[in-house]
């Protein structure tokens, strides 16, 4: 069942992705080569905590961290610790934050460094279709005329959507109602309505797009080694159209 929000819970929602935002703006001052991803968590925790906030991921079904940091081939759940950011890595950081009782969650990926071409085209393509699918998000469209514009515009790109992992619903819990996959057929699935809020996140191969668990459980890379590339925004449907609750 999809959970609507009030404007007051909508309001409370608006509060948890501004710091997120916030904590985004930080941190990525900080990203360059030679940073070590366990820095780049110790700064988001400090963060989060001093704006009065919880790291959402951390414990989170057993994840050790409070954020995510994917480098290159990793696609989602990176963990971070001892490794150094190299000149052309590519980095996607994810984080989640709960305040006043709402979730706000949200991940960009960034070139540490000099990017290759390839690697340029991916971030581009990967934060534009996260864009298209926002503009999808309007009362009156359906749930999969989201996932059928990300998967349309990635695909005439030359890249792939993953497939086993999607986007979803957010509130009260990091993960509701609905599963938004970044593929499948327009005009299709649950109308939208005011006061639905989504965590809209493609994830875009470079290659194929099969990906695999490595043994620490957690950290999913492409099952080619290829680059993979994310973006998320928390976003509300209100009656004037798509909210970006976490916009920088
Ligand atoms: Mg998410």
């Amino acid at each position: 069942m999809i959970i609507i929000k009030t404007p007051q819970e909508i309001e409370k929602m608006r509060q948890s992705g501004r710091i997120l935002a916030h904590v985004f703006r930080e941190l990525m001052e900080i990203v360059r080569a030679g940073v070590k991803t366990g820095e780049l968590d110790k700064r988001a925790f400090s963060l989060i905590k001093k704006a009065g906030a919880e790291p959402a991921f951390l414990n989170f079904r057993g994840y050790p961290k409070s954020i995510c940091t994917s480098v290159n081939e990793q696609v989602v759940h990176g963990i971070p610790g001892e490794y150094k950011l190299n000149d052309g890595d590519l980095l996607s950081i994810d984080i989640g934050v709960l305040f006043d009782s709402y979730y706000s969650d949200m991940t960009v990926t960034v070139g540490v460094g000099k990017q290759s071409r390839e690697n340029l085209k991916l971030i581009r393509v990967t934060r534009e279709a996260l864009n298209l699918g926002i503009k999808e998000m309007v009362c009156g469209k359906r749930l999969y005329d989201i996932s059928a514009r990300i998967q349309e515009y990635v695909e005439k790109n030359g890249f792939s959507v993953v497939r086993d992992l999607v986007g979803h619903g957010i509130g009260r819990s990091l993960h509701e109602d609905p599963q938004i996959p970044n593929f499948g057929e327009s005009s299709t699935g649950p109308l939208l309505e005011e006061g639905m809020v989504f965590a809209l996140e493609p994830m875009v191969n470079r290659g194929n797009y099969k990906v695999k668990t490595l043994n620490d459980n957690w950290t999913v890379v492409t099952a080619d080694g290829k680059t993979s590339c994310h973006f998320e925004h928390t976003v509300a449907i209100t009656d004037g159209g798509p909210e970006i609750l976490t916009k920088v």
